[in-house]
């Protein structure tokens, strides 16, 4: 059969045909891992196509016998259309992914078929299903996969389109998160649960992968003993690498030293906010605010920046969070940071308490993208929370302090992670001014805030 597996984008982000020019944010841009995985699960007698709606244009008009789309909630719309059209025209169209995970029903009044959970298992026995003409509706395993299962992903596929990407190489160790925080799709997507791959799985997939890659853990500290394993043998194979983690590596001086051994320069890592009473509403009271500054410039003096993850528009939030949460970012020496709007994904116990307390006012799934406002907050309006991410994105990547970053993260963290830094403010720069983005700060204090002087990082940790 001739496959073709489609990763959708946003409408502000989508190449065309008639637009054809794809937009410069490749550092926004890593991983196709979903769509290489399925590759890499499909028997090779199939024929597999990948395409992803953020570099090219789909053919909706693609002479194809089966079409599997993965999407988040925010891409669902777009999804859904893909899907109609090419039903429309008598090819079989699949689902996976989060979004037709949490609502296999919805999902299946556009789709033939629907796969719940883990691919591994599932989309082998759809494509068997399908040569027999006994497609079913939902395929759902009754286990999580075995982590030995995980393929190895076919990545020579994205090679046409690689020079769009920060990087195509990226490598999972495992999936899932012991934690629970109540508006992460990840933790409720395994149950709370977390596998590792075998090590020797994952290390000779290292082994060939380029210098410079990435790993797309959402924690890649889950289990510290395992990733202890991990860098510890990673430290001869002399790669360069980002990833993601909680702050909790800061606690763990030897893991730290030994991630900055195995080649660590830079972490994503979920600071989400400044308030302890907003950690423990959503069940991350173990990321303890106070110890914010003191664990970044741990982190920082192992040589390794920090991508920072926020959320604002949380219960506790007022007027005058945007204006703090800015403040902190340039005391805490971040590089980067990705601002995420308080969202509740269908599937979360988030949703579920918004849902009951009547406080979800858009129900526009292209609206779930963490940049808009779709609930009602508790101490702001809609339009103040929207104001105020967009004010926190425009003022943090302003051209002063993109530059003010690189030069302290050259001394502080040498060129690898400095120049990452900077590429990724020119990303985000570049993606504010394509959009439009200005905000306003909702306190009504004057707009422009002074960027700060260049001050070095003390030994305590502490900031100046
Ligand atoms: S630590 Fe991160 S990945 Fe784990 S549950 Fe919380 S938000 Fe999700």
């Amino acid at each position: 059969m001739r496959i073709l597996l489609v990763l959708p984008a946003a409408e502000s982000v989508r190449v065309t045909r008639e637009t054809r020019s794809v937009p410069r944010r490749s550092m926004l841009r890593f991983s196709v891992l979903p769509l290489t995985t399925v590759a890499g699960l499909t028997p090779r007698r199939h024929s597999v196509t990948l395409l992803d709606e953020n570099v090219e244009p789909l053919d909706l008009d693609a002479d194809v016998d089966v079409v599997g789309i993965t999407f988040m909630t925010a891409l669902a719309p777009r999804a859904y259309e893909i899907a109609d059209a090419f039903r429309a025209r008598g090819r079989t169209v699949v689902a996976g992914g989060y979004h037709p995970t949490f609502l296999p029903e919805e999902a299946a009044g556009h789709f033939d078929a629907v796969v719940v959970g883990e691919a591994e298992g599932n989309w082998e026995r759809v494509l068997e299903d399908i040569e027999a003409g006994r497609l079913r509706r939902i395929y759902r395993r009754p286990e999580p996969c075995v982590p030995a299962e995980i393929p190895v992903p076919r990545r020579e596929l994205t090679e046409r389109t690689a020079r769009h990407y920060a990087t195509i190489h990226a490598v999972q160790t495992g999936r899932g998160c012991r934690h629970a925080c109540r508006y992460c799709s990840v933790t409720a997507f395994h149950r709370g649960a977390h596998r590792s791959r075998p090590l020797d799985h994952v290390l000779e997939e290292l082994r060939g992968v380029p210098r410079d890659f990435m790993f797309v853990d959402d924690n890649l500290l889950a289990d510290p003993d395992y990733a202890r394993a991990l860098l510890r043998a990673m430290v001869p194979l002399r790669k360069r690498w980002v990833g993601q983690c909680s702050l909790e590596i800061a606690d763990d001086p030897e893991l730290l030293r030994l991630a900055r051994r195995a080649g660590c320069i830079g972490l994503f890592i979920g600071i989400e906010t400044l308030s302890a009473a907003n950690l423990e509403a959503v069940e991350k009271g173990w990321s303890d605010s106070a110890g914010h500054l003191g664990r970044i410039a741990a982190i920082r003096r192992a040589g390794i920046g920090i991508v920072a993850g926020i959320i604002v528009g949380m219960d506790g939030d007022d007027t005058g969070t945007f204006e703090r949460t800015l403040d902190f970012l340039d005391r805490a020496r971040i590089d980067a940071v990705q601002v995420n709007v308080m969202t509740p994904l269908p599937g979360t116990p988030l949703f579920e308490a918004f849902e009951r307390q009547g406080r979800i006012l858009d129900r526009d799934y292209g609206h779930y993208d963490f940049r808009h406002c779709v609930i009602r907050p508790a101490r702001m309006t809609p339009g103040e929370v929207q104001d105020g991410a967009d004010w926190i994105y425009a003022q943090f990547y302003r051209a002063d302090r993109i530059l003010l970053r690189f030069a302290r993260s050259l001394i502080a963290l040498g060129p690898a992670a400095a120049w990452v830094g900077l590429r990724l403010g020119l990303t985000y720069r570049y993606d504010n001014r394509r959009e439009r983005i200005v905000g306003r700060n909702p306190a009504g204090k004057p707009v422009r805030v002074p960027a700060p002087a260049i001050l070095e990082e003390t030994d305590s940790g502490i900031l100046c």
